[in-house]
């Protein structure tokens, strides 16, 4: 059961849990010669790494894994990672490319054994987990962004994250009054006992005087933990801040691209949570291996999440099988990529989210949905 064909999608939808902004990604699909198909995917996230990550594939990438034994993924990926050695190995839009390719391999290797990934990664080590609205408030007033976090909470959301510095009126991240008021407002909203995480994300350049300054005060009110304050290559602020605010639970990382990127960043010792997107992190391979790093750490890992259901799903299968993973963030809002590319969308039952148990990634890609949001080079308007 050779790979036959290598089908590679630059998408383009309006994400609703983003102000309807334009996020792109890009599909995978692989299928066999005795027709099994598994889909992959990689959160490119702009037009240009859309287009530049579709090359890398149809022009020489897929050429690795025509002809070969979707059984034996591993090497394959292993052969991806030495064919881009020259512009990629060490990250960027190669990283991409091998993570929705990898992915792909994930879910047909589980077709073709008719079992679960997780059962392939080794098997649960956890039943379930608590799910988070991952939020882009986008409300101009204090008051309708707590409303509509503790509505989440209300939902059975057992914690709401915010990004500060998103499109919409919220213009969080600005005003270090009016943030503080804000969380302030969003803990006396959802209450003593729900997760909150506030991160401070790319648009944002705090220095480390500011956001100690920041973090001492959101301590205040019980944060599950402070994400992204700096930028990735800023390990000496990162540094600074954990020992001026000890207090404070630090998460980080979602920028990384591969093992080596996190194995810095855990031996640096300053975050207590990692993210991880198998869409970045050269796959379901790359975040399995980075998600027990972490753990030889004692550093527990979030998985990142924030795209498509194919992505979901296999941060679901990572996490499930790993001892370290804490939550599971959904966006709250119905969307395109998560509810309707799907047959069976990613739901959380009573605030947890369970083991996906079809075979492989366990989610069904409805084709004609992929064919609507398909965009070409040259195509402006999808
Ligand atoms: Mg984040």
């Amino acid at each position: 059961m050779p790979v036959k064909k290598v089908d590679v999608f630059p998408l383009c939808y309006q994400e609703p849990n983003d102000d309807y902004a334009d996020r792109y990604v890009v599909l995978v699909r692989l299928e066999t010669d005795d027709g099994m198909v598994g889909w992959g995917e990689c959160i490119s996230q702009f037009r240009p790494s859309t287009f530049a990550t579709t090359a890398l594939i149809e022009n020489g990438l897929a050429d690795l894994v025509i002809g070969r034994d979707p059984l034996e993924n591993e090497k394959i990926w292993n052969d991806l990672r030495g064919e881009v050695w020259w512009y990629g190995d060490a990250g960027g839009i190669a990283a991409f490319a091998i993570s929705a390719i990898d992915m792909a391999l994930w879910d047909l290797k589980g077709k073709i054994l008719g079992q679960p990934l997780y059962k392939l990664l080794g098997g649960k080590q956890k039943d379930r987990l608590p799910v988070c609205a991952s939020t882009h408030p986008k409300a101009s007033e204090i008051d309708d962004m707590a409303a509509e976090l503790a509505g989440y909470i209300e939902q059975g959301y057992q914690l709401v994250k915010v990004g500060f510095g998103k499109k919409g009126h919220a213009n969080l991240g600005v005003d270090a009054q009016r943030d503080i008021a804000f969380v302030k407002a969003v803990r006396e909203a959802i209450g003593p006992n729900a997760g909150f995480i506030v991160d401070i994300g790319a648009k944002m350049k705090w220095d480390v005087p500011y956001a100690v300054k920041m973090a001492r005060a959101f301590a205040e009110y019980g944060l599950t933990w402070l994400e992204d304050v700096f930028h990735p290559d800023n390990m000496a602020d990162h540094i600074h801040l954990r020992q001026a605010v000890p207090e404070m639970r630090i998460g980080f990382g979602e920028r990384f691209w591969n093992l080596n990127d996190y194995q810095r960043l855990l031996e640096a010792d300053i975050c207590d949570v990692i993210l991880v997107d198998p869409g970045r992190t050269e796959g379901v391979t790359g975040m399995h291996q980075i998600t027990q790093l972490a753990a030889r750490h004692h550093v527990e890992m979030d998985p990142h999440s924030w795209s498509t259901a194919i992505n979901g799903a296999a941060s679901i299968h990572v996490a499930i099988a790993s001892t370290n993973s804490n939550i599971f963030e959904l966006k709250p809002v119905e969307n395109p990529m998560q509810h309707e590319l799907v047959t069976n969308p990613i739901a959380h039952v009573d605030g947890w989210i369970y083991p996906l148990e079809g075979p492989g990634l366990g989610v069904e890609v409805i084709e004609a949905v992929v064919r609507k949001y398909h965009l070409r080079e040259g195509n402006v308007s999808r």
